[in-house]
C-alpha cells in the first residue's frame, strides 16, 4: 500500500499557528476569568517550552560546528578575510537602510503624538515588574565598560561561555565568545594539512549532519510547540494596551514589511540575482519559525537547513553568514530601536537634537549588532540608548505589553536579511570565482 504523502512542515506550522491564533483569540474573546486562563497556560506552556529548549538544545553544537566547517572550507585566509570584510560592510550598509526607513516612518506618521497622559502613566505602572528584569539586567546596568566588553569576546574558557550563552546575568562574551573560539579553530584547520586534523574536520562533519536530524526531529514537533506558545501569547495579551498603541503598532510593522519586501527584494534582484518571490518561498519554514519563536538564535538551524537544501547556497558562505549573522546583523531589531526611541521621545514631548537624531541612527545600527538573538534582546539595549538620549529607562514601560508581537515580527526581519545576505554574499562569491 501507498504511504500517504506527508504534509510539508511549513503547512504543519502554519496550521499549528492558527490554531493557537484562534484557541487564544476565543478564550479572550470569551472573557474567561484571567485566573482559569493562567491555569490553563500552566499546561499549555510547557509545550512551548520544550520545543524552544529542543531548538536552543542544538544551537551551541551547531554554531561550533558550522563555524568550524564554513571557516574550514576555504582554502585560504584571504577568502575568509574577503568574505568577512564583505559580511560587515554589507551588514553595515542595509542597517543604515532600515534605520532611515523606521526614522522616516515615525516622523512622518508621529504614532506618540496624542497618547493621553493617563494612558502613559497607566502602561508605565502596569509593566512596572516587567521593567525592573530589565533595568537589572547587566546589559543594561553597564557593570562592564564597553573595552571590557570587547575583551570579553577573546573566551578564557570557552565551555564557560557555551554554558553561559543563554543566560541573561552572565558577564562574559557568551554566544559572541563562542563564535571566536569556534572561528580560532576553524582558521587554524585551513593551515593545518596532516591526515589527523582531516580526521578532526570529517569527525565534525559527521556532529553537523547528526544535528541537522535531530533539528529536523524536533522541527517535527514544531507545529505543537508554536500552537502553544501562540495561544499563551494571544490569551494574556492585553487588547486594550494593543489598541492604544495601534498606530505605534501599525508602524512598525508597516516599516518592516517596507524593508522585508522593498529592500530585500531590490537586493536580491540587483545583488543576489535571484526572484525574490522564489527566495521567500523557499524561507517560508525559516519565517514561521522565527515567527513564532521570536529568536534569531533558535532559527538559526532551521535558516542552515534552507540555505543548504533550498536555496543551495555554498556551505562555507552560508555557514559563516547565517552563523556570525544570527547575533550581529539584525535589521529588523535597529530598525525597531529607531523607530521606538523618536516614538517614546514624541510621547513624552521631548524634542530631541538633529545631533541626537544622528546618535539614535548610530547606537540603532550598533544596537543590531550588539542585541543577543533571543526573545525581547533588545530591551535592556534599548533602555540605555534611552537614558543616553535623556528619556527615562522606565517609558519602555509604554511599549512592553505589545513588544512580544512587534518582537515576533522584527525576528522574522533579522533572520530574512541573514539570509539574503548570505545569497548576496554567495552571488559575490561565485562572480569572483568566474
Ligand atoms: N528577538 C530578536 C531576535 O532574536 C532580538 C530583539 O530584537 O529583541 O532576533
Amino acid at each position: 500500500m501507498k504511504r500517504p504523502k506527508a504534509i510539508p512542515v511549513h503547512y504543519r506550522i502554519l496550521t499549528g499557528m492558527v490554531v493557537g491564533i484562534v484557541a487564544g483569540a476565543i478564550v479572550q474573546l470569551a472573557g474567561v476569568d484571567p485566573v482559569i486562563i493562567a491555569s490553563i497556560n500552566q499546561w499549555v506552556k510547557p509545550v512551548g517550552d520544550v520545543f524552544l529548549r529542543l531548538i536552543f538544545m542544538m544551537v551551541i553544537p551547531l554554531i561550533f560546528c558550522a563555524l568550524i566547517l564554513g571557516v574550514g572550507e576555504f582554502s585560504d585566509l584571504r577568502y575568509l578575510r574577503r568574505i568577512g570584510l564583505r559580511t560587515l560592510a554589507y551588514t553595515i550598509s542595509v542597517s543604515i537602510v532600515s534605520v532611515i526607513i523606521g526614522i522616516t516612518m515615525v516622523t512622518v506618521f508621529k504614532p506618540g503624538s496624542g497618547i493621553p497622559e493617563a494612558s502613559r502613566q497607566q502602561m508605565v505602572s502596569q509593566y512596572a515588574e516587567q521593567m525592573k528584569s530589565i533595568t537589572e539586567s547587566p546589559v543594561y546596568n553597564r557593570e562592564r565598560s564597553i573595552p571590557d566588553m570587547i575583551v570579553s569576546i577573546v573566551p578564557r574558557n570557552p565551555i564557560e561561555d557555551m554554558v553561559n550563552a543563554f543566560n541573561p546575568a552572565y558577564q562574559g562574551g557568551g554566544i559572541l565568545a563562542v563564535m571566536f573560539f569556534s572561528l580560532m579553530i576553524g582558521i587554524a584547520l585551513i593551515s593545518v594539512k596532516s591526515e589527523k586534523a582531516a580526521a578532526f574536520k570529517a569527525t565534525i562533519e559527521g556532529f553537523y549532519e547528526v544535528i541537522m536530524k535531530v533539528i529536523a526531529m524536533v522541527m517535527d514537533f514544531a507545529p505543537f510547540g508554536v500552537a502553544s506558545l501562540l495561544f499563551v501569547l494571544i490569551s494574556t495579551t492585553g487588547w486594550d494596551v494593543m489598541l492604544a498603541l495601534s498606530k505605534y503598532v501599525a508602524v512598525v510593522i508597516a516599516a518592516l514589511a517596507i524593508h522585508q519586501f522593498g529592500t530585500y527584494s531590490l537586493l536580491l534582484k540587483v545583488l543576489g540575482k535571484k526572484s525574490p518571490i522564489e527566495f521567500f518561498k523557499q524561507i517560508d519554514e525559516v519565517m514561521l519559525t522565527a515567527f513564532s519563536t521570536s529568536s534569531s538564535n533558535a532559527t538559526l538551524p532551521t535558516a542552515l537547513r534552507a540555505a543548504q537544501d533550498k536555496l543551495k547556497l555554498p556551505k562555507r558562505v552560508s555557514n559563516f553568514v547565517l552563523t556570525v549573522g544570527s547575533t550581529t546583523n539584525q535589521n529588523g531589531t535597529a530598525l525597531f530601536e529607531g523607530i521606538t526611541i523618536l516614538f517614546l521621545a514624541q510621547c513624552f514631548n521631548i524634542d530631541l537634537t538633529f545631533g541626537k537624531q544622528i546618535m539614535v541612527i548610530v547606537i540603532s545600527i550598533l544596537a543590531g549588532v550588539g542585541t543577543a538573538g533571543v526573545p525581547g534582546g533588545s530591551l535592556p539595549v534599548m533602555a540605555i540608548i534611552l537614558v543616553s538620549v535623556g528619556i527615562p529607562a522606565e517609558a519602555i514601560g509604554i511599549i512592553i505589553g505589545v513588544d512580544r508581537i512587534l518582537d515576533m515580527c522584527r525576528t522574522v526581519l533579522n533572520v530574512s536579511g541573514d539570509l539574503t545576505a548570505a545569497v548576496v554574499i554567495s552571488e559575490w562569491e561565485r562572480k569572483e570565482s568566474e
